[in-house]
């Protein structure tokens, strides 16, 4: 089965070949990070117009290295869900016209579905039930996957999702954006001991999420070295944030694993590529004796390697659109 997928729900146009859901043929992304670095994030009105300059170049260049050309393909999966409005549209109009021309079913992906999914491409052993902690840029859910695209929904964020927090303490240390990527880096010279930030424990859901408080707790930090005259040290800073988090992360993981009797742990989205998080939940993994799973950094951001792979498995099970498909902004994890 091969199914050419499309992903364009924030700041990346991307196509990709996937080969029986879980052989990459090929993974093209074109990022805009360059274009909105200068405005300090994403802005929706020039995604949605790069979208549409880049999405037939991509799509041309993913069937090119995968070696293949439209008559090839078994079906077109595509992210309809959730993202920018605007994005989302540009992919789902051009899977749309595709399918309808070459006669093919049309897949309509969920983008956090694709993310957990992108766990499928490096381990061929991977297979549902497992618990998968996802950390991407608008959303924080601990989950677990009972079945290709089934989902149960342990526990998630009460304010900012994780990227977020760490987009937004690095734009207020001075990082610019994307900042999690630079958190990071700047945290490797850092002292993640330096500073004690609080770690929000939320008392009915043991599995919630908040990150607000240390994103406040930040602000406030620096607020005062400055009134202060202080110098701040920026990488002791970075890293005892980025240890707050990490660590709230991890014991919420370990802590569901536990209750609920699993031993694969997998993690997915964007922060699923921070070296710190990747190593904190690899060593609390081999200390409970829980299997670890987490996809390549490239396969953690946006990509539609993963959504080929999601396109798959919902293929499989019979999930077609019709010619209705739309762009659905809010869309939940499970609904279809
Ligand atoms: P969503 O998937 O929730 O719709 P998104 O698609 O915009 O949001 P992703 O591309 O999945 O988000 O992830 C981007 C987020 O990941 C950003 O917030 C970015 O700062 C964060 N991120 C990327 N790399 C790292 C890293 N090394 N450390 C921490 N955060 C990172
Ligand atoms: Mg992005
Ligand atoms: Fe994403």
């Amino acid at each position: 089965t091969l199914i050419l997928a499309i992903e364009s729900s924030c700041d990346e146009t991307a196509a990709s070949v996937v080969k029986n859901g879980r052989t990459i043929l090929s993974n093209v992304i074109s990022s805009q990070i360059e274009l909105h670095k200068l405005y300090g994030g994403v802005v929706p009105e020039i995604a949605s117009r790069k979208h549409i300059e880049k999405v037939n170049q991509v799509i041309e260049k993913a069937l090119k290295e995968a070696d293949v050309t439209l008559d090839d393909l078994d079906a077109i999966g595509v992210t309809y869900g959730p993202g920018l409005v605007g994005a989302l549209l540009v992919g789902v109009a051009e899977a749309k016209a595709i399918a309808y021309a070459k006669k093919l079913p049309l897949v309509g992906v969920h983008h956090i579905e694709g993310h957990v999914s992108a766990n499928y491409i490096e381990h061929p052993d991977l297979e549902p039930p497992f618990l998968c902690l996802i950390v991407s840029g608008g959303h924080t859910h601990l989950v677990i996957v009972k079945d290709y695209g089934e989902f149960e929904i342990l526990g998630r964020t009460r304010d900012d999702a994780a990227g977020e927090a760490f987009d937004k303490v690095a734009r207020a240390i001075g990082l610019g954006y994307p900042g999690g990527p630079k958190i990071d880096k700047l945290s490797k010279e850092g002292n993640p001991n330096a500073i004690v930030f609080p770690k929000a424990k939320i008392g009915d859901c043991p599995y919630d999420f908040s990150f607000s408080g240390v994103k406040s707790a930040v602000l406030n930090y620096l607020n005062q070295a400055q009134m202060k005259g202080e110098d701040v040290n920026r990488a002791d800073l970075a890293a005892s944030f980025q240890k707050a988090v990490v660590d709230v992360l991890v014991e919420h993981t370990m802590q569901a694993a536990k209750d609920y009797h699993m031993d694969k742990v997998a993690i997915a989205g964007g922060v699923a590529s921070n070296g710190t998080l990747r190593a904190a939940m690899e060593e609390a993994c081999q200390k409970h004796g829980y299997k670890f799973y987490r996809p390549s950094p490239i396969f953690c951001t946006d990509n539609a390697a993963m959504i080929g792979v999601a396109a798959y498995y919902e293929f499989k099970k019979g999930t077609r659109h019709g010619w209705d498909l739309n762009a659905v902004p809010n869309l939940r994890l499970g609904e279809r």
